[in-house]
């Protein structure tokens, strides 16, 4: 039977389906002598969007022929290096655009409606002693920027439709689509309510949303990340948050994963949540259920279902 590296975890459900045509080592029961002394004899890795595959380990995997990434950004794999190398690299695109879209529109609802301030004001007893909470703010026909108008960009754009907002979306390049295209991010963000940032990470994303983006965003402004850590400066973010330049945030991701800023979670204006944008039971399976169909697809011939853009 071929071998396959897991970097990461997996589910039982998926092992179940691997096993009988693959034997399975786990990366994290090994170090760098087992690889040396077995890293010849793999030819696949199943791993995920946050774990990738270090780069001593690719190095360390001569005969590898695909990288079956469990999620659809694909940035901690060095693509370019597999692609000089021949190897084929997966990923899990489409399955996961509704339920990542609804962790946006649920962080930027979490924000205008003030849920984890009010949710302590009506546990905390402060109902009974204070009285009504303060209001908060409607979400109702709001303009949007989107940044990053891709698989999950339109969905974000048209779970949003029952708020009746204006979308403006920034792209490199417009996107056939009913909403503004607009060249410019700063200029996006000044005429927005509400960012939306949904782009892939990597370096030609990195620190997009600076502080410039942020002060065009404003006081009264919200911004809620579920695309990468990386695109949104975070030492500008706390800053702007700090000081009332931008008023709100609604962050799933962060730039050094699982660490997050204590001064992030200091804040009041700020909804947090770990990285949980596919989470569900419902969307992991179809998500392992893709991530295995590219391995065995493969082993059968040689074809696989979902390679990422590089690839094709
Ligand atoms: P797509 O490739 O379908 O869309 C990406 C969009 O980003 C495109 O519209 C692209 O347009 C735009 N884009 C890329 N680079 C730039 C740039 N430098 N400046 C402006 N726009 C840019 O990807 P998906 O919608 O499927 O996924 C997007 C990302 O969401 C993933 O790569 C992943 O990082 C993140 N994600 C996060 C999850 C979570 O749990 N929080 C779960 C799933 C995904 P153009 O090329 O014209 O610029």
């Amino acid at each position: 039977m071929p071998d396959l590296l897991l970097i990461g975890g997996m589910t039982d459900e998926m092992l179940g389906r691997l096993t009988p045509s693959f034997t399975v080592h786990r990366w994290a029961d090994f170090d760098m002598d087992w690889l040396k002394r077995n890293g010849h004899r793999i030819t696949h890795v199943a791993t995920n969007g946050h774990d990738g595959v270090p780069k001593e380990v690719m190095a360390g995997l001569p005969n590898l022929e695909l990288i079956s990434c469990y999620g659809v950004g694909y940035d901690a794999i060095d693509v370019a290096e597999a692609v000089r190398r021949g190897i084929m690299v997966t990923h899990t695109p489409d399955v996961l655009n509704a339920e990542v879209a609804t962790t946006a529109v649920l962080l930027a609802l979490a924000c205008y409606r003030e849920l984890l301030r009010d949710d302590a004001w009506a546990r905390s007893g402060d109902w009974e002693t204070r009285g009504g909470a303060p209001l908060t703010r409607s979400m109702e026909g709001q303009t949007v920027g989107i940044l990053g108008l891709g698989r999950i960009g339109q969905e974000i754009a048209r779970k949003l439709q029952p708020w009746e907002p204006t979308i403006l979306y920034h792209t490199r390049s417009p996107k056939e689509s009913p909403y503004e295209h607009v060249p410019n991010l700063v200029e996006m963000a000044r005429r927005s309510d509400l960012l939306i940032v949904i782009t892939p990470g990597g370096p030609s994303t990195k620190h997009l949303v600076n502080a410039e983006v942020m002060e065009a965003l404003g006081p009264q402004g919200t911004l809620v990340n579920v695309a990468r850590g990386s695109v949104v400066d975070e030492a500008a973010l706390i800053d702007a948050l700090g000081s009332g330049k931008l008023g709100w945030a609604g962050l799933d991701v962060f730039e050094a994963e699982p660490h997050i800023p204590d001064a992030l979670k200091a804040m009041k204006n700020v909804v947090l949540l770990p990285h949980v944008g596919s989470a569900t039971v419902e969307t992991r399976a179809a998500m392992g259920g893709l991530t295995v169909d590219n391995l065995l697809q493969h082993l059968e011939n040689g074809t696989v279902k979902t390679p990422v853009p590089e690839c094709q």
